[in-house]
């Protein structure tokens, strides 16, 4: 789950990291409260390159904030990171512009790889962190953050030696590098990202942008964290799947998947593309599958125009296949579906639930493994379109 900004940098205070005060507004008459001479204004919104899509205006006047804040609520802002449907800016933030005398990138991530949490710090603030790890891996310094979140003495001299922090500066880098990583490691987040981290004229860091992300199976672990999710951020089946505990992620393909299991899922998704077809979505309705869930899914997949066939690929190893066949039967009866349907069911009463399936007298195709079901919901879909 991601946060917006203002509430990242809420989390990055309780953990002592100076970050610029900053003022929330919703709706445009909160502005009266307002007694700044100048402000930065910034879209709230879940995805980065604000600056460059025209989500950061800096105003010189009480007028202009006022002007600019009303230009930018509700802005749409589209880039790589918002998908083509982009995402809408309900609240922006106000804060006095901080002056910079140079920016630094500081953030903490997981190595999925290396299994290991990784600190970033580059001189390179304020850009693209991918593009300079590109073209300047030399500019880049990751350090392995080791299990209780702590950095070893000797990573902290490395770190400060790196960015060419010294004296008081540096001391200020200690401390903040060290929260950094414990905030990261405490709030189990997966992404904590501080870019720019700036140096003012007056030798203080502060964070002037935040990102924070954080592992959804955490999040019981954290309450105050999970009443911040903003459902406008997120797509109409996003949301309803996070209501009812499902893993769902829309896609840009045509083909709608419902899989139990999240490795199975991707399994799923990645023989889809091997034969040529594209995902609709990344779907997983647990390893506890009922039919209300099944019945779920279908609604979910549905909900997508894009979608020009389904496949449902179960493995019923505590889920008795029959009683999935049954759900799956319901949903096509009830909601008259007439795209393709493939299904391939493998476990527990297998041969019961083929059966009904067969007898249903829907036109419901049957595979016998994952392969032969990719291979049929391809064709399908490419004889459709
Ligand atoms: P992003 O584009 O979504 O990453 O949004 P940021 O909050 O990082 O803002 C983009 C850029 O605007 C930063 O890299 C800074 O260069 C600049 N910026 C943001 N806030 C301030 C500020 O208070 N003072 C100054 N001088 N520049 C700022
Ligand atoms: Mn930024």
């Amino acid at each position: 789950m991601n946060i917006h900004e203002y509430q990242a940098k809420e989390l990055l205070k309780r953990y002592h990291i100076p970050v610029p005060e900053y003022i929330v507004i919703r709706h445009l008459d909160e502005l009266k409260d307002v007694d700044l001479e100048e402000a930065v204004v910034k879209i709230q919104v879940h995805a980065g390159g604000r600056g460059k899509a025209g989500g950061v205006k800096f105003a010189k006047s009480p007028q202009e904030i006022k002007d600019i804040t009303r230009r930018l609520l509700g802005m749409k802002m589209c880039n790589n990171q918002t998908g083509p449907q982009g995402v809408v800016a309900n609240s922006v933030i106000l804060s006095k512009p901080v002056d910079i005398h140079k920016e630094y990138y500081l953030g903490a991530i997981i190595d999925r790889a290396k299994k290991q949490m990784i600190l970033i710090a580059s001189t390179e603030g304020g850009m693209d962190i991918e593009e300079v790890a590109e073209k300047h891996p030399e500019k880049i310094l990751t350090l392995p953050i080791s299990a209780p979140g702590k950095l070893r003495m000797y990573q902290i001299v490395a770190f400060n030696k790196f960015m060419g922090f010294k004296g008081d500066v540096a001391k200020q880098a200690t401390k903040l590098v060290q929260n950094l990583v414990k905030a990261f490691y405490e709030l189990d987040a997966s992404i904590l990202e501080i870019n720019p981290l700036v140096l003012t004229p007056g030798h203080q860091l502060i964070a002037l942008d935040a990102k924070f992300g954080i592992d959804d199976n955490a999040l019981f672990r954290h309450p105050l964290i999970a009443e911040m999710r903003d459902p406008s951020q997120y797509s109409k089946a996003e949301n309803a799947a996070f209501e009812n505990d499902l893993s769902y992620v829309s896609l840009e393909g045509n083909i709608g998947c419902m899989v139990n299991g999240a490795g199975l899922a991707m399994a799923t998704m990645d023989i889809i593309q091997h034969e040529g077809g594209k995902p609709a979505n990344f779907l997983d309705v647990g390893g506890s599958a009922t039919k209300e869930r099944i019945a779920f899914g279908f609604e979910m997949i549905l909900s997508d125009p894009q979608v020009k066939g389904i496949l449902v690929n179960i493995f019923g190893g505590i889920v008795s296949c029959k009683m999935i066949a049954e759900g799956i039967i319901h949903v096509v009866k009830e909601h008259k579906i007439k795209i393709p349907i493939v299904v391939r069911l493998e476990g527990t009463h297998v041969k019961e639930g083929e059966q009904l399936l067969e007898d249903s007298g829907l036109e419901i195709i049957a595979a016998v493994d994952l392969l032969d079901a990719a291979k049929k919901i391809v064709a399908q879909v490419q004889e459709v379109i």
